[in-house]
């Protein structure tokens, strides 16, 4: 990989102490992390001046930049970037200048850097709310000063720059959010499988001494002159934030070398996502629907009277179905989709943005399509399938436990057929 030239990096340009360009160079958190994650690899990197955040995303878009270096991961932007683990958890405050209820948040007029995550997470949670994107954070803070927004929304420290270099005291910051900007690195899809999985090995070997050493260089930086206890309170508890990143670093680096060693990322025969990486993704897909309220569901489907398969034709035709199977369903999956083999001849189909009916609909389109392929057997080959929707809160083993007793239903009464699981959570059929 070394061989194929600079990867090519973008970065919010307005964004310090996180990031930004001063005399034409990158800086600030987002910065150090980019040189430690790339130098680890040795891998070249040119960073590609942007004006805006907005146009980052552009570039990135239409490919004119491979990797943005710290991105959160949103529903919108999965359909053309992977995201990695987060490296950095920046506490959201919204600047205000007076305190507010969070349910008044709902009928106020709150600016937002334009293509900013937290855009898509204010609109799916106050769907009351007016959101004015802006360019960057000082166009923010001025119109809240000037009463075109009643508050802004922005990264704790970044927000705290901004009003301390301008000596601006009558604005207040709220932690009503209660949430973080969860900072990953970028890969954009049409990029080499290798670089991403380098990326994450690399961003897993980072020391928790090195997070606070990053954290201390560029965050502590704000105190050098005078001391305001409101920002050493909030400073505090970034660095409680970073120090259980650091801890939840290391012990998730433990395993995670343990995993890579027993658990490959992919299945072996067929291709698709292992069971381990299927648990990951779920885990992941989980929290996304927890923060943006988003629908998800789970197709888990298994092959009906397939010892028989293996017992009639052998064992390599067996094995020859499943590959052939996992194909054509594999084949009409959407890019958010995710798509694992669970164990011997069953899998697990998963879909964000989709509400038990629809699952369902789609659960019946594989099971026609399998009926329908030929897979050069005298007879055709049938699944049945289970459906079950996230029910916000519950347990990822409650969710696909419902999954599979809506399959096991579908064995239960003759196979070849899909059956619903819409039990509330904690109930099993
Ligand atoms: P049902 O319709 O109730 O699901 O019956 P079944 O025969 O499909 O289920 P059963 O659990 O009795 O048998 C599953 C078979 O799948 C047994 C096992 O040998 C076979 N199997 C599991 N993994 C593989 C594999 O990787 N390759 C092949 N060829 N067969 C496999
Ligand atoms: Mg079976
Ligand atoms: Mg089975």
């Amino acid at each position: 990989m070394q061989n194929r030239g600079k990867v090519k990096v973008c970065v919010n340009p307005n964004w310090y102490p996180y990031e930004s360009f001063q005399n034409g160079g990158h800086v600030g958190m987002v910065a150090d992390y980019l040189r430690l994650i790339f130098g680890n690899l040795n891998i070249p990197f040119e960073v590609i001046p942007t004006k805006t955040w907005s146009d980052t995303i552009q570039f990135a878009k239409t490919g004119k930049c491979e990797v943005i270096a710290g991105a959160m991961q949103t529903i919108d932007r999965s359909s053309y970037l992977e995201f990695s683990h987060p490296y950095l958890s920046v506490p959201a405050v919204v600047a205000m200048k007076t305190e507010r209820d969070s349910q008044s948040l709902q009928s106020m007029t709150i600016g937002v850097v334009d293509k900013s995550a937290f855009h898509d997470i204010l609109r799916d949670r106050y769907p009351g709310m007016t959101i004015v994107p802006v360019r960057e954070n000082r166009e923010g803070i001025r119109m809240l000063l000037s009463g075109e927004i009643d508050g802004f929304v922005g990264a704790h420290t970044s927000i705290t720059h901004v009003l301390r270099s301008q000596q601006i005291e009558d604005v207040i910051l709220s932690d009503q959010l209660r949430d973080n900007w969860d900072l990953s690195v970028a890969v954009g899809q049409d990029s080499s499988p290798y670089l991403m999985n380098a990326i994450t090995k690399s961003i897993a070997s980072i020391s928790s001494e090195e997070h606070k050493n990053i954290y201390r260089r560029w965050a502590l930086v704000e105190h050098k002159h005078s001391v305001d206890y409101r920002l050493l309170w909030g400073i505090l508890a970034c660095v409680a934030v970073l120090a259980g990143i650091g801890l939840y670093r290391y012990l998730h680096m433990l395993s995670y070398n343990r995993m890579l060693q027993t658990i490959a990322e992919k299945d072996a025969l067929t291709g698709i996502l292992s069971r381990g990486k299927l648990r990951t993704e779920l885990e992941e897909f989980t929290a996304l629907a927890e923060r943006h309220n988003w629908k998800l569901s789970l197709i888990f489907f298994d092959i009906d009277n397939f010892k028989g398969i293996n017992d009639t034709y052998g064992h390599v035709k067996g094995d020859k179905v499943l590959i052939e199977l996992t194909e054509l369903v594999g084949g009409m999956s959407r890019k958010t989709d995710r798509f694992g083999r669970w164990g011997g001849e069953e899998f697990l189909f998963l879909m964000l943005e989709t509400d038990l009916k629809d699952a369902g609909v789609i659960a019946e389109k594989f099971r026609k399509a399998i009926e329908r392929y030929d897979f050069g057997l005298p007879e055709a080959v049938t699944s049945s399938f289970g459906v079950s929707q996230y029910s916000k809160g519950e347990s990822i083993e409650c969710w696909v436990g419902r999954a599979d007793s809506a399959l096991y239903r579908a064995k239960g009464e003759g196979k070849n057929c899909v059956r619903l699981n819409s039990n509330e959570k904690g109930r099993f059929n």
